[in-house]
């Protein structure tokens, strides 16, 4: 245990604390005490503060208390317990340091500087929290680093973020060294930052490292169900479900040890590239509080080992970086060597079983002119074709499985994969290209990912890419032919043709009441688990979030309730939830999670219901936002006349059917109407109401309930005349 460490951390804690006096005096100044103060768009308050001591900041001075609990954590001689990972009876100077800069921070969006600037990003919002929570559950991020401070060059911090990239890690910036931080070398070297990349860039400031934390206590409260003030369990989940490390490049000041401080209270080491004593186990931890001296080429895998994070990268051979933190990076014009699809030329990708010897495993070939043969800018005709055989294998996983080929190609660096079918769109970068990225690789990349995803079902994989025009048109035909086949099998479907409905538990590490029921005509509330997936999951992992349903006694055929899913729900609810009514949003609904892709909820004054996707910022005719909403609907509860659904549900024949289904919608945002106005059009005409699509107000028409009704009068919505939904 070292003295100094201790000291500077004390040192730097009274510096930071002095500073949110300061901050905080010249705000309430400026501002009044009663000013309203938050981070923007989260149902958190100020998210360290709130989770630690149950306190409510709303209101600048809202922050004096907190100050003068800071100040008290705040000791004066550097004393051994202070360094305990978790918070004791005493508080530690670090805790202090976090409560400190949570002021300075919050304040700066008063009287600035505003930390939105530049690449700078300033406070996620809670749209980001559940979005990117929901990875921190199934396991596509195991967890995530603090880069602090600036690399000695911009080769190096490259290196670094695309190694932390690689492992799945998401990567927060903050502070700097000498005015440079990691974060601007990145930019300067054109990499792609943002939440889309993983790689985030949150302030200038060291303090703004209160982004990440608070981060992680908003998970433990919004998916661990963990109430704010219970500090312990808040402080025992970010340690345990959410794997946190700091890298400090370059000179570590007194505000940057305090900063590193309050981290380890949240299980959180610290690695440096400097040479400063190390922290090592006290038994209490198993691993390092900090280590120092690390060389840069080792720091991201001895922080995954200090971390004891495992983390399963899929070995293919590719000239090119490969994980899920690509998969959100873009390829701009700019940046094109050569694009397929997007309407520019004919494309298609195509993923059929077939008997075991009719595939020859790892057979890539590709038929017609590779990479280097098309010049800089080509639009090139390309048919990707998949052969798949296993003894487990269906062909109802065929399109479960053609689905994943979108996400394994776009986890390719340099490589944009959108859409699917004949309808998709590949781009490949110059930089990809230079490093000998070749049309072949995308063969490799499909195989190798298929076999270690869903080794279970797929035992062999044969790919081959068609590059003429001539030979893609012919194919394209029988292409065609396949995907109209399933279209119609998948039609022919419906809750009443089967005797299994699917679950999926998958959300429960972050709610756990909730299950979510996914049926023929019922898509899992985030839009990603078709009862079709759900099957294919079963067969993949048997033990595993999705299990059958026996459907059992039909109990209520309107209301869409069965004795084998109570049951079901009742057992994996942990007794909780009783019954569901799978068609309808207002008697015993399903429950909710928090990563639904829309929320519907009652409009009462209009005899009708409104539905707001996420994403979406303005107001709603509820008088909440999407965010307020999330906040009131998820946790694994059941809200009667609120529910969290998947968007392709709205076109559903199930879709509350029992409330009067897709006749009772009188309200939603614009962009989700055009986005789904082919569905929704197809299933107004089968109700025999064909114009339906254009008497559904959307926020151009009005955002008040009032209006709302006033607009449904005037177009003459059906809803009016039907039978009172409440
Ligand atoms: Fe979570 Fe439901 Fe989606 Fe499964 S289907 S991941 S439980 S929201
Ligand atoms: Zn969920």
């Amino acid at each position: 245990m070292s003295k100094f460490i201790l000291g500077e951390a004390i040192k730097g804690a009274h510096k930071i604390v002095k500073k949110a006096e300061e901050r905080l005096n010249q705000a309430i100044a400026e501002k009044g005490e009663n000013c309203p103060v938050s981070f923007p768009d989260t149902a958190y308050f100020i998210p360290i503060i709130y989770s630690i001591l149950g306190h409510k900041v709303e209101k600048l001075g809202d922050f004096k208390p907190v100050l003068e609990k800071s100040k008290s954590l705040l000791p004066q001689e550097p004393t051994e317990k202070l360094w305990l990972p978790y918070l004791g009876p005493g508080l530690d100077a670090g805790m202090a340091t976090l409560f400190a800069e949570e002021i300075i921070e919050a304040t700066k969006y008063l009287i600035g500087p505003i930390p939105v600037d530049g690449i700078w990003l300033g406070a996620p919002n809670d749209v980001i929290l559940r979005e990117r929570g929901v990875e921190f559950t199934d396991g596509r991020a195991p967890g995530f680093a603090v880069v602090v401070g600036a690399a000695p060059n911009n080769e190096i911090a490259v290196k670094i973020a695309q190694e932390l990239q690689s492992a799945s890690l998401y990567t927060f910036f903050c502070g700097h060294t000498n005015g440079v931080s990691v974060a601007e070398q990145l930019a300067e070297e054109g990499i792609d930052l943002g939440w889309e990349t993983r790689l985030v860039p949150f302030g200038k400031d060291i303090y703004s490292a209160i982004y990440a934390i608070g981060f992680a206590v908003r998970a433990a409260m919004a998916f661990g169900g963990i109430p704010a003030g219970d500090f312990r369990r808040i402080l025992m989940y970010v340690k345990n479900r959410i794997f946190a490390f700091l890298l400090a490049l370059g000179h570590i000041d007194e505000e940057k040890y305090a900063t590193a401080a309050g981290a380890i209270s949240f299980g959180a080491p610290t690695l440096t590239d400097t040479d400063i004593p190390e922290i090592l186990p006290t038994g209490i931890c198993l691993y390092e509080h900090v280590v120092s001296n690390v060389p840069y080429e080792e720091m991201v895998d001895k922080a995954l080992e200090v971390r004891g994070l495992k983390i399963e990268v899929t070995k293919i051979e590719l000239p090119v970086a490969y994980g899920p933190a690509f998969e959100g990076e873009r390829v701009r014009k700019e940046n094109l060597y050569l694009e397929a699809g997007g309407a520019k030329s004919t494309s298609f990708e195509l993923l059929t079983m077939a008997p075991s010897e009719e595939v020859e495993d790892d057979k890539i070939e590709v038929i017609g002119p590779e990479i280097e043969s098309f010049p800089e800018g080509s639009k090139i005709p390309l048919a990707i074709v998949a052969k798949v055989a296993g003894a487990k294998m269906k062909r109802e996983f065929e399109p479960v499985l053609e689905r994943q080929i979108h996400r394994f190609i776009n986890e390719a660096q340099g490589v944009m994969h959108i859409g699917q079918r004949d309808i998709n769109w590949i781009r490949i970068s110059k930089e990809a290209q230079k490093k000998g990225l070749k049309l072949r690789h995308l063969g490799d990349i499909i195989r190798g990912k298929l076999l270690a995803d869903y080794g279970r079902i797929v035992d062999k994989v044969q790919v081959t890419i068609y590059t003429e025009e001539g030979k893609v048109k012919e194919l394209l035909e029988g292409a065609r032919k396949i995907f109209h086949e399933r279209d119609e099998r998948l039609q022919a479907l419906s809750d009443e043709s089967v005797d299994i409905y699917y679950s999926c538990t998958l959300c429960q590490s972050f709610a756990p009441t909730h299950v979510c029921v996914i049926t023929p005509e019922r898509i899992g509330l985030c839009g990603a688990y078709t009862w079709l997936d759900g099957g294919a999951a079963y067969e993949i992992d048997p033990t595993g979030g999705n299990q059958p349903i026996e459907k059992g006694a039909l109990i209520d055929a309107e209301k869409g309730i069965w004795e084998g899913v109570n049951e079901f729900i009742k057992k994996k609810s942990g007794g909780k939830i009783e019954n569901v009514s799978l068609y309808s949003m207002i008697h015993d609904p399903m429950t909710c999670c928090g990563c639904f892709e829309c929320i519907l909820a009652i409009l009462p004054m209009t005899n009708g219901i409104m539905v707001v996707q996420r994403g979406y910022q303005g107001m709603t005719p509820t008088g909440m936002t999407f965010s307020t909403l999330a906040g009131m609907v998820g946790g694994g509860q059941q809200t009667p006349g609120f529910m969290g659904v998947g968007k392709t549900y709205l076109a559903s024949k199930k879709f509350i059917s029992y409330d009067g289904g897709l006749l009772r919608l009188v309200w939603m945002p614009k962009e989700l109407k055009e986005e789904l106005r082919p569905m929704l059009q197809k299933r107004a005409e089968e109700l025999g109401v064909p114009d339906l699509v254009d008497k559904i107000a959307d926020e151009t028409v009005t955002t008040t309930e009032e209006e709302v009704l006033a607009f449904m009068e005037k177009v003459g919505h059906p809803s009016l005349t039907m039978a009172a939904l409440l």
